[in-house]
């Protein structure tokens, strides 16, 4: 027999903070215009780059009922991936979430107990549907719906304590389970702080990004080869960008670190370009299998590579290198 909903909530909130999540919260599946204007204004704005997939799946993301009929509730969850690192002169960069085990599959491994422990409190059958990433849904959107952080100026969530180094994941439900979500307060204020920091003015504005000229998008989702222009934007981001993060006050200061299970992978730290340069099909299969770099497969990072090669070369000539990594064109 289902619980009180309050109960319920608790318990599930209890159980997820015993599996290691930083944030959960519940959300009623209704109409969301105001994540359906931003995301059209972005393609309509020519925002989105290449990532033609945004055009598409326009349906299931903004109707959640969609990926699971009769949807009554959306479970909204973080996990942090906040943990300390030093990047050294010289080297290729990689963003933190890439030098850990792929979160998709952690999220998913995590979600999956959840969803167990929550059939088990509720002691009866449900369908659900288990989204992480790479299933259409606006799952920022439904964060912040559900109460568990709020969107900053560099465009990415913020969850209290734990900051903006966070993967999301959903789990549907087609039962109804509601908990007052948290109100949670603008934390960006007059800082400006992630705006100043993106070298390649990606942010055009707060909270509204091109993606054509973000690092991350770049590095990790253009599958050509890069323009000459795009080649001197990635500076020596050899996988994704951190900048706008890294400059973020709430990052600083939040008290949750990353979950037990995102261990940095040692060996990807302090790679060359010389070694990326020399890596075959199995020995990057072998360095990268299980990371989010794997996806992008060899060709791709070779290519970024070469460009960040050619970014470190002409450090000193035409780059004005700043505090933390930070690259300017002159
Ligand atoms: S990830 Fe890097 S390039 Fe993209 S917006 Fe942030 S600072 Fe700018
Ligand atoms: S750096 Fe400042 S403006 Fe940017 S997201 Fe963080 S608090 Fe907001």
């Amino acid at each position: 027999m289902t619980d009180h909903p309050t109960n319920l909530a608790l318990q599930i909130r209890k159980e997820a903070a015993r599996l290691g999540f930083a944030a959960l919260g519940f959300a009623a599946p209704t109409p969301q215009p105001v994540a359906i204007k931003r995301v059209t204004a972005m393609i309509e704005e020519h925002r989105n780059g290449e990532m033609h997939y945004l055009e598409t799946n326009m349906a299931e993301r903004t109707n959640p009922a969609l990926l699971l009929p009769n949807v009554q509730t959306i479970i909204s969850t973080a996990i942090s991936y906040n943990y300390p690192i030093e990047y050294h002169d010289g080297f290729p960069k990689i963003s933190r979430y890439a030098l850990i085990e792929d979160y998709h599959t952690v999220m998913r491994t995590k979600l999956e107990k959840l969803l167990a422990a929550i059939k088990r409190i509720m002691g009866e059958p449900l369908a659900a549907f288990i989204a992480v990433d790479s299933s259409p849904l606006l799952e920022k959107n439904w964060a912040e719906v559900a109460g568990i952080g709020k969107t900053g100026k560099n465009t990415l969530l913020k969850v209290p304590s734990a900051g903006s180094y966070i993967f999301l994941g959903e789990i549907l439900l087609d039962r109804e389970i509601r908990s007052t979500p948290l109100m949670l307060p603008n934390y960006c204020g007059s800082c400006q702080a992630c705006l100043e920091s993106c070298p390649t003015g990606a942010l055009i504005a707060p909270g509204k990004i091109d993606a054509s000229r973000c690092i991350s998008y770049l590095t990790i989702e253009l599958k050509r080869e890069f323009t000459p222009d795009e080649a001197a934007m990635i500076g020596e981001w050899l996988f994704g960008c951190d900048l706008c993060q890294e400059a973020c006050p709430y990052n600083q200061q939040a008290s949750i670190s990353a979950h037990e299970l995102f261990t940095i992978r040692q060996e990807l730290l302090n790679l060359s370009t010389e070694e990326i340069f020399n890596l075959t099909k199995s020995s990057f299969r072998k360095l990268f299998y299980g990371t989010p770099i794997f996806r992008i497969g060899l060709r791709r990072l070779k290519r970024n590579a070469q460009a960040v090669e050619e970014n470190l070369k002409k450090n000193g000539d035409d780059l004005t290198r700043e505090t933390s990594g930070k690259v300017t064109l002159k």
